[in-house]
């Protein structure tokens, strides 16, 4: 990694001036301050975030691209500028490299349907895991179906690890594609994406991985991963909505189709002809999310501004926290339980349904996701139908995770 090594001795940092960054919790929730354990859905937003959307709005906005006067060409470079941003983040080599998309949903598409639908061929394999998110699968299953391709699920163990013996034995000659999540947002396992990876290429296949729920929490390097693509979304790191990266090699790009046409991702067109623009522009058609990139640069500016080692050390111990006093609450069961995990603890309390347990929380001014949390393999996996979700972003604080002992004590009185 290219990044400079992290000093322990400065990740002490001020925990209430970060609370302090997100105006949303200046506001109550039925008269109770909010306890917000639903960040792995969409993170808050930081204020550094919002003045860089209204700053815009208010007083640089112009369409991009080509425009000759200056609001445009401010605009252009406050929009590009995000690029670098995230080719830094990511340690990718190249700013063409990194495809601003709607968010990881599309990005997955976009890879299935313009590399998977030019490169894979009946009869070929894609590998899945068998926790992927919904939209981890379904662009996968469309190809599937278009091009006779054969879907293989990694099997996971009971805590919710992929099994690294099952998975090698699934690989072979006809797998071209794997598609892989870094980190669960149903049970928070950490894939061993890395090892996951390498074995796939010693078989000659491509490796997607989904990051929503990785570049949040920790430091992801796509050069030292040697991921082929590797896709995220902007909400789920502080930014706005409508914006999310596809990073992939430059060589893949420029052998795969444009996806979508329009305006941007052209070079010249005639009714017999057209010629396609050089990357990025390639993949991105159409008027982009101008806002949406400029306020993505602000949340990852934002997001590095901490630290990632600070978010770690601080995720880690609340992580740890929050486990140890859930492990308390009688007859709770803990969906998840791999020995790397990300901030998110998915669990059942028994005899009493996830969405009662979700609205006597809200009540309460606790927000937690109920339900299948878009990867209902995985509910299949651990015999549940929906689980209660409480997942940790930056804002959260050990008050958090009392709050919600509290309110499930609560629960239980009233169900149980
Ligand atoms: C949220 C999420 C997605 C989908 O992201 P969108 O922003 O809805 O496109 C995919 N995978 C994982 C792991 C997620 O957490």
């Amino acid at each position: 990694m290219n990044r400079p090594a992290p000093s322990p001795a400065s990740w002490q940092f001020d925990h209430a001036a970060i609370r302090g960054d997100f105006p949303i919790f200046s506001r109550t929730i039925y008269g109770n301050p909010l306890t917000f354990l639903d960040s792995a859905a969409s993170a808050q937003k930081p204020r550094v975030v919002i003045d860089a959307v209204r700053n815009l709005y208010e007083s640089g906005y112009a369409n991009i691209h080509r425009g000759i006067y200056m609001l445009s060409q401010e605009a252009t470079d406050a929009y590009e500028a995000t690029r670098e941003t995230v080719r830094q983040l990511i340690n990718a080599e190249r700013t063409e490299e990194c495809i601003f998309v709607r968010g990881a949903t599309e990005g997955i598409n976009l890879v299935a349907q313009s590399y998977g639908r030019t490169f894979l061929e009946s009869g070929d394999e894609i590998i899945l895991s068998n926790i992927e998110h919904h939209s981890n699968i379904v662009p996968w299953q469309l190809l599937r179906d278009e091009k006779k391709l054969k879907l293989r699920v990694a099997p996971v163990n009971d805590d919710g690890q992929v099994d690294l013996e099952a998975y090698k034995a699934l690989l072979g000659p006809r797998t071209k594609m794997v598609a892989l999540v870094h980190v669960s947002n149903a049970i928070g396992t950490i894939l061993p994406v890395k090892e996951m990876i390498a074995l796939a290429h010693e078989v000659g296949a491509k490796v997607l991985i989904d990051g929503c729920q990785a570049v949040p929490h920790m430091p992801v390097d796509v050069r030292e991963l040697d991921a082929d693509f590797y896709v995220f979304s902007g909400h789920k790191i502080y930014g706005p909505t409508g914006i999310g990266v596809l990073y992939a090699k430059f060589d893949l790009l420029e052998a795969m189709p444009p996806w979508q046409g329009g305006g941007d991702m052209i070079s010249t067109v005639t009714f017999e002809k057209t010629t396609y623009n050089d990357l990025p522009h390639k993949f991105e058609a159409g008027t982009p999310n101008i806002a949406g990139g400029i306020g993505l640069k602000a949340a990852l500016d934002y997001v590095t501004s901490i630290g990632y080692f600070q978010i770690q050390e601080y995720e880690k111990e609340l992580y740890a926290y929050a486990s140890e006093r859930l492990r308390q609450v009688n007859s709770l069961r803990m969906i998840g339980t791999a020995r790397d995990k990300a901030a998110v603890l998915s669990f059942v309390l028994e005899g009493i349904h996830p969405h009662d347990t979700g609205t006597i929380l809200d009540r309460e001014g606790i927000a937690v996701r109920t339900g299948h949390h878009c990867a209902q393999p995985t509910m299949d996996r651990f015999g549940v139908t929906a689980t209660v979700r409480a997942s940790f972003g930056i804002y959260n604080n050990k008050a958090d995770v009392d709050r919600l002992v509290a309110g499930l004590e609560k629960v239980k009185e009233i169900f149980g």
